[in-house]
């Protein structure tokens, strides 16, 4: 399967009910060609509900200059959510939800087959390790999940909120500065 004829599969899912009667679109996320690293991040949010395009708002502005500053260019690489859909006032996905998406996920992981996973956030940080993770302890290490290469950092929403001289932004250079370097 291709992964435009997987995300067109995503696009008629109405597994949560709520999410499905208020979503405007459902998000299945990118996969450019040949890409080495794929990103996941929570959900979208209320641009992404409306351009279909994940991480395109101010949080996805903020990772793709991140990005750019350690040499690796947002075109480049693979982008999804844990979840497809946006939970309404970007409440926090509840578990239901996240194990509802979880095979959309996991056959997108499949088909993607990437070389090096990065999580963005707790949410997609439990994903993958369990949702005992602290994503402070888990930062800096390459986790072997089901046979793939998983690091975990901070969402660009943490990095926003916390501002330019906060830890998180600090910490998301420096793993992306460090995920470059495992990828060159
Ligand atoms: S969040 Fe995932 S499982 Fe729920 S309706 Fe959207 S695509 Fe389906």
């Amino acid at each position: 399967m291709s992964w435009g004829a997987l995300a067109a599969e995503i696009e008629q899912c109405t597994a949560c009910p709520e999410l499905a009667a208020t979503r405007l679109r459902v998000v299945p996320g990118v996969r450019p060609a040949g890409a080495r690293l794929l990103l996941v991040g929570e959900a979208p949010g209320a641009t992404e509900d409306e351009t279909g395009v994940p991480f395109a708002g101010r949080a996805g502005q903020l990772l793709d200059r991140e990005l750019a500053e350690v040499g690796l260019d947002r075109s480049t690489v693979a982008v999804v959510n844990v979840l497809k859909c946006r939970p309404p006032s970007n409440r926090q996905p509840a578990r239901a939800e996240v194990a509802r998406c979880r095979p959309w996920l996991e056959r997108q992981l499949q088909l993607a087959d990437p070389e090096l996973v990065v999580t963005l956030g707790g949410t997609a940080a439990q994903w993958f390790l369990g949702t005992g993770v602290r994503l402070g302890a888990s930062r800096g290490v390459v986790h072997e999940v089901g046979g793939r290469r998983v690091v975990v950092t901070y969402h660009p929403s943490a990095a926003l909120r916390f501002g330019p001289k906060g830890a998180p932004l600090a910490a998301l250079r420096e793993d992306l500065a460090w995920v470059a370097g495992l990828l060159a």
